[in-house]
C-alpha cells in the first residue's frame, strides 16, 4: 500500500488521511507503526465498501468450538481480549481497577486460574515481576511459560519511554526495561491489538477469520476515534502537570503534555513531607495545570501540595485569578477506574474529559 509524503495512504487512487499522526511519532515508533498499517489490518481494503461490510458481518465462531481461556492481568487486557476475541474468548482479570499491579498478591486462587489459562495476556517489562513469575511457576501450566504462544507481554510490542541508562537500587523501584505503563496511548494500544489479534489465530487458527474479522472492527472504530480525540485536546498541548509515579508517561507522550515533577521522590516510594515541600518552588515556577494521581492511588499528598498551593499562589500574586489551589485531578487508570471508564475507549475520554474540565 503506497504511502505519501504526508505519512498518509493512499488508497484506490483517492488520498485519504491516515488517521494515526504518523508524521510526529518518533523514530522507532515509525517503523514499527508503518509496517502495522500496511500488512494485515486492512486486508479487506480492496473490496467496496458494501462488500466489505458484507464479508464482515457474515463472520462468527466455529459452532461448537471450545472459547479460549484468557488470564489477563490487567484490565485493559482483559477489556482489549474481550474486544478481539469477541464470544470466542473468556476472560478473567488477576486485579481489578482499585489494585496497584506493581504491587499484587500470587494467592492461589490466581495459580488456578492461570492452571486453566490457554493465554496469559499482561504488560510485561517487570511491571508484574513481583507476582507473574511466580504464578507462572506455581501453575504448572506449560502452554502459558514464557516463550510459549499462551504467553503474551504487550510491551514486547510498542517503543518503550524511560529505558535507564544505568540501573542500582539507590534509584528506587525503577522499571529496568522502561516505563511499562503502555497503555495510556492509544497508538501504542493498536500496535498491541494487532498483535494479540495474530496471536488469538495462531492459538485457535480455526477461528482465524472470526478474530480478524473482530479485529477490522476494532481498527476501523478506533482510527475513528484517535481523529476524534485529537481534535478533543488540541487545547491540552502543552499543558503541565504534577504527577503522583511515572504513570502518565505515554499518555504524555500521545497528547504533548509536560510533567512538571513527581510527588514520589524516588519511583515506586510514597510522596514525602520534605519531597513535597521542595516542590512547592514548583507550584510557583510553573505554569501546572493540577496534580494527576490514579484512581487507586492516596491522595493525600496531592491535596497536601494542592492546599499548600493555594496560599502560596496568594501570597505570590496580586491577581484572584491566580488564587485558585492546583486541582488534583483524579484520573481512572485502567478500565473500571471511574463510572464513565467502562471501556477501553470510554477510559480515554473519561481521562480527556477530566483534563479539559481542570483547564486554567
Ligand atoms: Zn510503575
Amino acid at each position: 500500500m503506497p504511502i505519501n509524503s504526508n505519512g498518509s495512504i493512499l488508497r484506490s487512487g483517492r488520498t485519504k488521511a491516515l488517521v494515526l499522526p504518523v508524521k510526529s511519532l518518533a523514530r522507532p515508533f515509525k517503523s514499527l507503526v508503518l509496517p502495522l498499517l500496511t500488512t494485515g489490518s486492512l486486508l479487506l481494503q480492496a473490496l467496496p465498501a458494501q462488500a466489505q461490510l458484507a464479508a464482515l458481518s457474515q463472520i462468527s465462531p466455529k459452532p461448537g468450538s471450545e472459547p479460549l481461556q484468557v488470564f489477563a492481568c490487567e484490565p485493559e487486557w482483559k477489556a482489549l481480549a474481550q474486544d478481539l476475541g469477541g464470544e470466542q474468548v473468556k476472560v478473567f482479570t488477576a486485579t481489578n481497577a482499585f489494585q496497584d499491579p506493581h504491587f499484587i498478591e500470587a494467592r492461589p486462587s490466581l495459580i488456578v486460574k492461570m492452571r486453566r489459562a490457554d493465554l496469559v495476556a499482561c504488560t510485561g517489562a517487570d511491571l508484574e515481576i513481583g507476582w507473574l513469575p511466580l504464578l507462572l511457576m506455581r501453575s504448572t501450566n506449560a502452554q502459558v511459560q514464557t516463550g510459549k504462544p499462551g504467553h503474551f507481554m504487550a510491551a514486547d510490542f510498542v517503543p518503550k519511554l524511560e529505558i535507564p541508562h544505568q540501573h542500582d537500587r539507590s534509584m528506587g523501584d525503577i522499571h529496568a526495561d522502561g516505563n511499562p505503563h503502555i497503555h495510556l496511548d492509544p497508538r501504542r494500544l493498536m500496535m498491541i491489538a494487532e498483535q494479540l489479534s495474530q496471536r488469538l489465530v495462531q492459538l485457535d487458527p480455526d477461528n482465524a477469520a472470526y478474530y480478524q474479522h473482530q479485529h477490522q472492527v476494532f481498527f476501523k472504530q478506533w482510527r475513528q476515534q484517535l481523529s476524534q480525540w485529537k481534535q478533543q485536546t488540541r487545547a491540552l498541548k502543552g499543558q503541565a502537570y504534577f504527577v503522583q509515579h511515572r504513570n502518565w508517561s505515554y499518555l504524555f507522550d500521545w497528547l504533548k503534555l509536560e510533567e512538571v515533577a513527581d510527588l514520589e521522590p524516588k519511583p515506586g516510594i510514597p510522596p514525602s513531607s520534605s519531597h513535597l515541600a521542595s516542590l512547592l518552588d514548583k507550584v510557583e515556577g510553573s505554569q501546572a495545570q493540577g496534580i494527576m494521581i490514579a484512581n487507586y492511588q492516596n491522595p493525600q499528598g496531592a491535596r497536601w501540595l494542592s492546599r499548600q498551593s493555594e496560599s502560596r499562589k496568594s501570597e505570590s500574586s496580586d491577581h484572584h485569578d491566580h488564587d485558585k489551589a492546583l486541582p488534583v485531578i483524579e484520573l481512572p487508570f485502567t478500565v473500571g477506574g471511574s463510572d464513565q471508564a467502562t471501556s477501553l475507549i470510554s477510559l480515554y475520554q473519561d481521562i480527556i474529559d477530566r483534563l479539559l474540565a481542570v483547564r486554567l
